[in-house]
């Protein structure tokens, strides 16, 4: 079916801490359980997403944009479930709790472009937006009005304006 959604998220492993090469053994199912304390669950999943964008703004792609990842989960957008099926899903390292860096959304903007460019994307949400009752990602503090800017016709109009971090 086409990919008409991209969903935004952020992680950091081990949680809160950037520069490891955990998110890429996670998305690689290369992780060790004893990496890091609290990994032990976290190894079973097998999870990916397209794109990882670290905090120097460099990009990793994991998956095709012609292929399944597993990054949405349980999740929802505008009445059509398993957002996988339909979805690029773009993680950015980081955390709900901090701004994400400018390197970030630089990568970020022509990254967005360019999938649009080949995708027929009408909407580019949060995982938060797909699974709200789970999810929290990107979190307050990632600044939807740079995407709302450089993508306004594929953005949802509450994008444009700020969102209050700090909650
Ligand atoms: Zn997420």
């Amino acid at each position: 079916m086409p990919v008409d959604l991209v969903v935004i998220h952020n992680i950091s492993l081990p949680p809160g801490e950037f520069g490891s090469d955990h998110v890429e053994r996670l998305f690689t199912n290369t992780l060790a359980a004893d990496a890091a304390p609290g990994y032990g669950d976290l190894v079973k999943l097998r999870v990916a997403a397209h794109f990882f964008i670290r905090r120097d703004g460099e990009v990793i792609q994991f998956v095709s944009c012609l292929q399944r990842a597993a990054h949405a989960g349980t999740s929802r957008w505008q009445g059509r479930a398993r957002c996988n099926d339909f979805s690029i899903g773009i993680e950015l390292e980081g955390t709900d709790l901090q701004p994400f860096s400018p390197a970030q959304y630089a990568s970020l903007l022509p990254l967005l472009q360019a999938i649009a460019a080949v995708h027929p994307i009408g909407s580019i949400v949060g995982h938060n937006d797909i699974a709200p009752e789970r999810k929290t990602d990107p979190g307050p503090y990632f600044d939807w009005r740079q995407i709302y800017a450089a993508l306004p016709q594929r953005c949802p109009k509450s994008y444009q304006e700020p969102s209050s971090p700090g909650l």
